[in-house]
């Protein structure tokens, strides 16, 4: 069962909202202009629903209007005020010189702005009001310009991080400004959660929307004060009082209606009051704080929405967690936009000041006011696993288990590539280019293998290197000598060979720097089996690698995983990458019984997570980080390889690998383990095995 907790990017409909809609559409279907038995009674719902809405809202004499829902309220409201605007200055009157939009709005505030004052000619300057670290306006900034603005924007609670807006002290700072400035408010996030009365208010418009309450998507309402400028957006057959042209949408307004009924009646079970909804937070919290000690958040939740979290974990990326969570059948979302390699920090968090890693870092946990006991302890519960894998797999700062450190695996940082060798029966390990950004996931690693660490090795002599190496001596000084002598590379004085049990680290200074390092196993004069070099440098060793050999690049950000020199040289060409969507899975199994099936989702999400049945074939886990150590048995197989993971990126990438070393028969399963159609499952495959 999936825990739904993105509140705040939509909600599912609520079961009488789909039964209003239905009806609407299948039985009451009449438009609401037409004056015959069925118009009439289109009409009389529509008059219904905005009768209760204007009770909810208390709107007094102002006007409410469907819309499509917020960003066309947003963009309606904007227009109408600029347009006002506009006409006051060619009527010779002072209109300011600004439009101030909160620094946290929505992306739908300050793109109308822009898009409305360069449509109508009239080019104001628009300005951000800063906030606070706390998310708060800066209503001294706000008192300040509002004399030279026209049009005020401020949300009523911030989508990210539920910030509640001070709506009363902003109304206070423009009425002492003496500002005739118009007022938005984007009431989004707080339609069910926080009381509005708009019309005891200045607000001029008041956009909201549908689904973000339980109602599709589609449908949203607008409110105009009574008096306030208005210019339609769409002009035409004139519904709306010709505020807004077109054939009303009757189902979305029905289910909303269903929704606004449910909402007005106190007495209903369908949603929490506001004490509630703080309860079910705080257990969430709990569970959250109990699952990643050393967890911040991101606002005040004493001054946030009781329905919202955004939270940052030191030491673990927002993609990261998405996917622990998504392993999980949580649903939650980045605090900010991710990109393959890099997390593009949130504008919101870095507007209230935040640290980087905080913003870069934050995950958003958002509950609608409908959800219940049963659903809130399932959510806790599945947090609570959550950490319990982070555990599980040393990404806990606290209580991991130890476990056994076997062959080679790398961890990533925007696009460089660091790598832990291990060798589980020598009981011994080494790196290669850590960064500092990474000691503390890396001491992590170590701590759990607890192997003393026999080099920490740069291949191209970065400052980054010996200063992650400094670093790493001072966590962890029973595992690794800070007063080793090395080079500059990492590379003690004293040693010709690194020796891990079977395995033997060579190295092969590089003209212009740098060096290489060659991996052989099985004992003394045997062939380099894997090469730790920049692809572009391997030409350099001659007939110290093979053209097969494998070899692990420095950096990756083309995501190629591994290299060899038959495909430096131009000598070899690669295989395709062959695509299977899920419903061709079991037709793909039965054409292809020897076929060898590869998790390669990273193992705190295979911890948490089931993978699909599918009777006598065989299962691997190999996650992409310890990708590497598969690879050589894989090509020497040549049997067929379906490689799966959530969303088919990773797996996308793992089949590219493998058709690019000269696999014939690498597959990806498009769309992932999320497009797979229902289909039964079984628990995630057995530690992975190990092939270096
Ligand atoms: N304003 C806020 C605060 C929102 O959260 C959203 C939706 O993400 C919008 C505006 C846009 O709403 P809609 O999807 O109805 O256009």
């Amino acid at each position: 069962m999936e825990i739904y907790l993105d509140a705040n990017a939509t909600t599912p409909v609520l079961p009488q909202a789909k039964a209003a809609a239905i009806q609407a559409m299948v039985e009451d279907y009449g438009n609401p202009s037409s004056v015959h038995s069925t118009g009439l009674k289109a009409r009389a719902l529509i008059d219904g629903v905005r009768a209760r809405a204007q009770r909810l809202l208390d709107t007094g004499a102002g006007q409410l209007l469907f819309v499509s829902g917020a960003t066309e309220g947003i963009q309606t409201a904007v227009l109408s005020a600029l347009h006002a605007l506009r006409a006051r200055r060619e009527a010779g009157l002072a209109i300011g010189s600004q439009l101030l939009y909160g620094a946290t709005e929505h992306k739908a505030v300050p793109e109308a702005l822009k898009h409305w004052n360069a449509v109508l000619g009239l080019n104001l300057a628009i300005r951000a009001i800063p906030v606070d670290t706390q998310g708060r306006h800066d209503l001294e900034f706000l008192q300040r310009e509002a004399p030279e603005a026209g049009l005020v924007c401020t949300m009523a609670a911030n989508n990210e991080t539920g910030v509640i807006s001070d709506l009363t002290g902003i109304e206070a700072a423009l009425n002492a400004s003496g500002s005739s400035a118009f007022w938005m408010v984007d009431g989004v996030q707080a339609l069910g959660k926080l009381s509005l009365r708009l019309s005891q208010s200045r607000i001029d418009y008041a956009p909201f929307s549908g689904h973000k309450l339980y109602a599709p998507k589609g449908i949203g309402l607008l409110y105009v004060r009574a008096g306030a400028p208005f210019t339609p957006l769409m002009a035409g057959g004139g519904q709306e009082g010709a505020l807004r042209s077109g054939t009303e949408n009757m189902s979305g307004i029905a289910a909303l209606g269903a929704v606004l009924e449910a909402l007005e009646d106190k007495e209903g079970k369908t949603f929490r009051s506001h004490a509630e909804m703080s309860g079910f937070r705080a257990r969430l919290a709990a569970a959250l704080e109990q699952a990643f000690p050393g967890l911040v958040y991101n606002a005040p939740l004493a001054q946030s929405l009781p329905t919202t979290l955004n939270f940052s974990v030191p030491g673990l990326s927002s993609r990261l967690l998405q996917d622990l969570f998504d392993a999980a059948d949580v649903r939650v979302s980045g605090g900010s936009a991710c990109s393959a390699a890099k997390a593009a920090p949130s504008f919101v968090l870095q507007a209230m000041g935040l640290p980087d890693w905080q913003a870069a870092g934050a995950v958003r946990l958002s509950i609608g006011p409908a959800v219940d006991e049963a659903f809130i302890a399932e959510a806790c519960a599945r947090i609570e696993a959550c950490g319990e894998s982070l555990r599980r797999n040393c990404m806990s700062p606290a209580d991991n288990q130890p476990t056994v450190g076997e062959g080679l695996s790398r961890f990533m940082l925007e696009g460089a590539c660091c790598y832990v060798l291990a060798d589980a029966a020598a009981q011994r390990c080494v790196l290669i280019d850590p960064q500092p950004e990474q000691v503390s996931r890396l001491a992590q690693v170590l701590r759990c293998q607890n192997y003393p660490v026999v080099a920490v090795l740069s291949s191209h002599g970065a400052a980054a290197h010996g200063e992650a190496r400094a670093l790493l001596a001072a966590e962890l000084p029973d595992l690794l000598a800070a007063s080793a002598e090395v080079d500059a590379l990492g590379w003690p004085l004293t040693q010709t060979e690194l020796e891990l049990g079977a395995k033997r680290l060579r190295r092969q200074l590089l003209e212009g720097g740098g060096q290489a390092l060659l991996l052989s196993e099985g004992g003394q004069g045997q062939a380099c089996c894997l090469a730790f070099v920049a692809p572009q440098h391997a030409q350099a060793l001659g007939e110290q690698i093979g053209a097969q050999t494998l070899i692990a690049p420095p950096s990756d950000e083309a995501q190629l995983l591994a290299s060899n020199l038959a495909l430096e040289r131009g000598e070899a060409v690669a295989a395709p990458l062959l695509q299977l969507s899920g419903t061709q899975l079991q037709q793909f199994v039965d054409a292809h019984p020897d076929a060898l099936l590869i998790d390669v989702r990273e193992p705190y999400e295979q911890f948490l997570s089931q993978t699909p049945e599918l009777a006598g074939v065989a299962l691997q886990a190999m996650p992409l980080s310890r990708f590497l150590n598969a690879i050589p048995g894989w090509l020497a197989e040549q049997r067929p390889l379906l490689f799966f993971c959530r969303s088919g990126n990773r797996s996308r990438q793992a089949a590219q690998a493998l058709a690019r070393l000269g696999h014939s028969q690498a597959w990806t399963l498009s769309g992932g383990l999320a497009l797979l159609p229902d289909a039964p499952v079984r628990a995630a495959a057995a530690d992975p095995a190990l092939l270096v």
